[in-house]
């Protein structure tokens, strides 16, 4: 093939030969009649290889069916399609690999007839740092698309030319709804003014300014979203066109979570009021010493009983419908708290003390008027306490300590509504060493218990005892139980309390058992709560079998009030004891004001006619109090007990009267469980 090799002279040859880009001499048929030294280098042909071969075989195949029509097509219409153009098209070496090459092709027409020069530039190195390129800006892309700030640019008219998913997602719309838009029309209008006053700030400025600002920005659906913006421009492409970069960050729920965290830091999130940091602060900037002001402090009997029997939701409700009513019903400058639990706080601005007690009255009636929830009429009763400000004490903290102690006060005297006076305080104080005094007294068992006899009067016989309670403090002295029996009530110590002396006492009847006694049944008294409890039964079956003592040989006493109190527990507890041979006295009975009537009902076998009664029983209302007891419980087939009997007329008077059973000095004052077993009889 060599005869087919064009002859250059020396120079065209050293020209060629020095050529970067490989040259490729082709004639009309196809057939290559140069092949340059950078083509060897290229292709990795040697040029005896290629020199009158078809050019196609420096081609990949699809390359090369195209090669045949562009040649054939310019051969014969003179039209050319590649001449004289530049292409990038693929190469394909001796190995078989391919590679990417610009190819222009030049027409050249000589005594050998029509050539073409093909020059061909290897673009591998060049198509790779494009593909490096394309792939790092899909990268980046990426990274921005995907980030959680908003990110956009704006043009100068400060229409958006570009958002990122954040933008489009948080704010509920599509791309192509918000490119074109103006930012201002997302920003609130409240704040669009701020936002076009930076941007005439950023564009004042020089170049590469970055100013920052937060603002409210409404999403499609019109919800609003706090966004921290940072505005940036960009290096201006011109003098009149300049890009801004915006970097947007959602700060909507740190800042509702921080104005949560505020208003909880001062106020009741269920009631709205105040809670008492909010109070003492809001107290601080308002008061003023000029005037006057009263302080109320609320709390509601009750309540507890309700969350436990309609739960915490009805609670919540009702707690909600009182904050509604008391709301609406004091002044509007008062401020209002409710410090926890079901009780409320209140500073009201007064003009004369005289206001405060119909403004006690109005509130005590918002709270107790009946509420009708969980398909029911609820009823809560409420005290309220009284402290002024200005008399004595300007302080918040000593003020609600004096409506707080007066309150106490209220509740102890079965008073509604108290004004704070400094007995109020002593007593409280006292109060508070009680209650401590009572959890160290159950600790270290500083507690005994004494037995008074109870006795038939018919015949005197002994009929059983009455376990009472005796506390002797070393640093209180002797406590009465009237008082820490009702005080341990109040801070649900009353459980624990009895639970001490029925243990007390069975031990006891279990040694005087062993040691061959005989003893007469045992009452023991049982608070309200306690009697309100589903597991006192198989709490008291458990103490005594642990004992292996019959049920029946204590008794126990209830008030007037828990056995009135219709619930289902209490009579289920009821009905348990008494099949179970443990009879069950109403105390005190004649103080609680509860229907005779109701009586009949009831699954109990004696009836405790208080001490008041029986102390002036010749007092014709005594006496016909007493008589109408004795005779209705008569009627129901109960027993009856005369508390308190200290002279021997009254006891006649009782007897006369059909009373069964007495109790009183006249006859045993309570002893120590010595003095008791010297009088008992052995079997
Ligand atoms: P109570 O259950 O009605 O007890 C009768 C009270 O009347 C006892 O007072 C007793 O000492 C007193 N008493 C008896 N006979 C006479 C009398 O002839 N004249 C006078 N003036 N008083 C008499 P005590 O022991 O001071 O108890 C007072 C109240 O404390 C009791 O009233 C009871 O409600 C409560 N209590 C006492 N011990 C206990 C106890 O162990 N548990 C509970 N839960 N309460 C107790
Ligand atoms: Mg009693
Ligand atoms: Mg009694």
């Amino acid at each position: 093939m060599a005869n087919l090799e064009l002859k250059f002279d020396a120079i065209q040859q050293a020209i060629t030969d020095a050529a970067v880009d490989a040259i490729i001499i082709i004639d009309e048929t196809g057939l290559v009649r140069y092949f340059s030294a950078s083509a060897e280098r290229l292709f990795g042909f040697d040029s005896t290889e290629v020199l009158g071969q078809n050019v196609k075989m420096l081609m990949p195949a699809k390359e090369a069916r195209a090669h045949d029509g562009y040649l054939h097509n310019y051969t014969s219409t003179g039209r050319p399609k590649v001449i004289g153009i530049g292409r990038d098209v693929i190469g394909r070496r001796k190995d078989g690999s391919t590679f990417p090459m610009h190819l222009s092709v030049g027409e050249a027409h000589t005594q050998e007839g029509r050539l073409f020069v093909g020059i061909c530039h290897d673009l591998s190195e060049f198509k790779g740092l494009l593909e490096q390129l394309s792939s790092a800006e899909r990268r980046y892309k990426d990274i921005i698309q995907y980030q959680r700030e908003f990110i956009c640019r704006l043009s100068s008219s400060l229409r958006l030319s570009f958002v990122n998913n954040a933008f489009c997602e948080q704010l509920g719309y599509q791309e192509s709804e918000v490119l074109g838009i103006s930012l201002l029309e997302f920003i609130h209008e409240d704040d669009r003014h701020k936002v076009e006053s930076i941007l005439t700030r950023l564009r004042a400025e020089q170049d590469e300014a970055s100013l920052s600002l937060s603002c409210a920005v409404l999403d499609q659906q019109g919800g609003t979203h706090i966004i921290d913006w940072t505005f940036r421009t960009l290096p201006a492409s011109s003098e009149f066109h300049y890009e801004i970069q915006v970097i947007g960050n959602n700060i909507t729920e740190q800042v509702k979570a921080k104005q949560h965290a505020k208003f909880l830091a001062e106020y009741d999130s269920l009631t709205g009021f105040f809670n008492k940091d909010g109070l003492n602060r809001a107290f601080a900037r308002s008061v003023d010493s000029s005037k006057d002001y009263a302080v109320f402090f609320t709390d509601s009997y009750r309540f507890r009983l309700i969350n436990e029997k309609y739960g915490q939701d009805v609670g919540d409700l009702m707690l909600i419908e009182a904050a509604q009513r008391i709301k609406s019903c004091m002044p509007a400058d008062s401020l209002i708290c409710r410090p926890g639990a079901d009780d409320f706080l209140l500073v009201v601005p007064i003009n004369d003390k005289a206001e405060a007690l119909p403004l006690a009255d109005t509130l005590l009636h918002s709270i107790i008027e009946p509420y009708f929830l969980a398909g029911e009429k609820l009823v809560l009763s409420a005290v309220v306490g009284i402290s002024f400000y200005g008399e004595g004490a300007t302080e918040l903290p000593v003020l609600i300590r004096q409506a707080e102690s007066a309150m106490f006060e209220a509740k102890a005297s079965h008073h509604p509504v108290r004004v704070y006076h400094q007995d109020i305080h002593q007593q409280l104080t006292m109060r508070l060493e009680i209650e401590q005094g009572i959890r160290r007294a159950l600790d270290m068992n500083l507690f005994e218990v004494v037995l008074q006899a109870k006795y038939n009067l018919d015949d005197m016989s002994l009929d059983g005892y009455e376990a009472l309670i005796r506390w002797h403090d070393p640093e209180l002295g002797t406590v009465s139980p009237q008082v820490f029996v009702a005080i341990a009530e109040k801070v649900n110590l009353g459980i624990e309390l009895d639970l001490w002396v029925l243990s007390n006492v069975l031990q006891q009847i279990a040694a005087w058992r062993k040691a061959g006694y005989l003893v007469k049944p045992i009452a023991v008294n049982i608070t309200a709560a306690h009697f309100s409890l589903p597991g006192l039964f198989n709490q008291v079956e458990r103490m005594t079998a642990e004992l292996d003592l019959p049920m029946n040989c204590i008794e126990l006493e209830i008030t007037e009030g828990v056995a009135m109190g219709n619930s289902q527990v209490i009579m289920d507890n009821m009905q348990l004891f008494k099949r179970h041979g443990v009879s069950i006295a109403i105390d005190d009975f004649g103080t609680g004001y509860s229907s005779l009537g109701y009586l009949k009902d009831l699954p109990v076998q004696l009836l405790k006619i208080d001490r008041v009664f029986i102390k002036d029983i010749e007092h014709p209302k005594n006496y016909g109090l007493v008589n109408a007891m004795i005779a209705m419980a008569d009627a129901v087939g109960m027993r009856v007990l005369a508390e308190g009997i200290e002279t021997q007329r009254q006891r006649d008077i009782l007897w006369k009267m059909g009373c069964d059973l007495g109790q009183g000095y006249l006859f045993a004052k309570p002893v120590s469980y010595e003095e008791i077993e010297k009088t008992l009889p052995t079997a």
